[in-house]
């Protein structure tokens, strides 16, 4: 970690369409970005933290105002698809089959770096990771600034990714230029991180883009233990988020994995116990249920894991501020986007898993 102290600054925050996001605004954001400062701004997955990818001084700042582990590399994002072509040195026939398919949207690709990208960006790797977002404000902000644009999520390094402008601003004011406030994000987790440097390809972090979806054009990809949340990274992670407690509230966070009526009375038995200790509960459902004693957000239908995912973050972060002692979580199935979930939940209970 870092031993400087960031520096302060007044951050500014500018309302956008995010559908048209008005021309002003964006060159205001642009300006700042050529000029080697930090702009906030949505995008189709989370809020990002955007920096000049290839102006180094920029990219360190990305990581002094998160607090961000200097090893742990960031996603370089591109406005069209022949913006991959001047940071990777190698697009493989898989690569460009994906990005085909899948791009603008939230899947990223790691590939292998050319010189242009300065060693911050991607941790003293030999790898850059790159994606092109589906949203008109990063892909018009990319295009006025004339440069890629590195972006993290745009918190403050292992607390829960931001997924609207408020969140930002608690995690940010003071340490950042502007944030573009475009509204909640739509999808609510991260994009997919899918190495294509080897073979068969590997899933580094599930997120917004299904498995199941990039296997149906590829076939075949390897899906790590660790990728799901469980257990430890190789020793050499490729990853190396994956090292840390992520996406954390404040609170202590319990997770509940098992069969839907089993996993509904160990929650239920868990509030009773943790309340009788004077404890305060928040507990994360889904279906509408209700937790007597506790305060219950739901988190929306488990047979639709897209209003689950967009509402992850924001409740884990409502809860919070509600000030809950403890936070109890509600397993759900992992395929689809609940593979993305899963991780998340796993990672911020950092390892505090029940079994039901
Ligand atoms: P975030 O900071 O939330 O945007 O997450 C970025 C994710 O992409 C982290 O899990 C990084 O470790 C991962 N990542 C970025 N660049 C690379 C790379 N070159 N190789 C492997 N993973 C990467
Ligand atoms: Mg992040």
């Amino acid at each position: 970690m870092r031993a400087e102290r960031p520096r302060r600054v007044a951050t500014k925050r500018i309302r956008v369409n995010p559908r048209e996001p008005e021309r002003e605004a964006i060159e205001e954001a642009a300006k700042v970005i050529r000029s080697g400062g930090l702009v906030a701004f949505p995008t189709e997955t989370v809020y990002g933290l955007g920096a000049d990818a290839l102006n180094p001084d920029a990219v360190s700042r990305v990581f002094e105002a998160k607090g961000r582990p200097p090893d742990n590399p960031l996603i370089v994002h591109v406005a069209d698809p022949e913006g991959v072509y001047l940071l990777a040195s190698e697009v493989p026939p898989v690569a460009e089959r994906l990005i085909r398919e899948f791009w603008p949207g939230p899947l990223t690709l790691v590939l292998r770096r050319t010189e242009l990208v300065p060693t911050v960006t991607s941790a003293g790797l030999d790898t850059v990771a790159v994606r092109m977002p589906d949203h008109p404000v990063p892909l018009e902000l990319i295009r006025a600034a004339g440069t890629p644009i590195a972006a993290p999520s745009a918190n403050r390094s292992g607390s829960p990714s931001p997924t609207t402008a408020d969140h930002v601003m608690r995690d940010l004011e003071g340490l950042i230029e502007i944030v573009l406030d475009g509204g909640t994000t739509e999808i609510g987790v991260e994009s997919t991180v899918l190495d294509v440097t080897v073979e068969p390809p590997e899933v580094l972090r599930p997120g917004g883009l299904p498995v199941e979806e990039v296997e149906r054009v590829i076939g075949r990809v390897k899906v790590p233990e660790w990728a799901r949340g469980l257990g430890h990274a190789p020793s050499r992670p490729r990853s190396p988020g994956m090292k840390y407690r992520h996406y954390a509230p404040r609170a202590k966070m319990v997770l509940v994995e098992g069969r839907p009526e089993a996993v509904r009375s160990k929650v239920e038995e868990l509030v009773e116990e943790y309340c009788s200790r004077g404890l305060r509960v928040g507990v994360l459902a889904t279906d509408g249920k209700r937790y007597e004693g506790a305060i219950t957000l739901d988190l929306g239908s488990s047979s639709d894991l897209r209003e689950v995912a967009r509402s992850l973050f924001y409740s884990i972060r409502a809860l919070d501020e509600m000030g809950v002692d403890v936070i109890i979580a509600e397993g759900v199935e992992e395929r689809g986007l609940g593979l993305a979930i899963m991780n998340r939940l796993r990672k911020a209970s950092g390892g505090e898993i029940v079994r039901a």
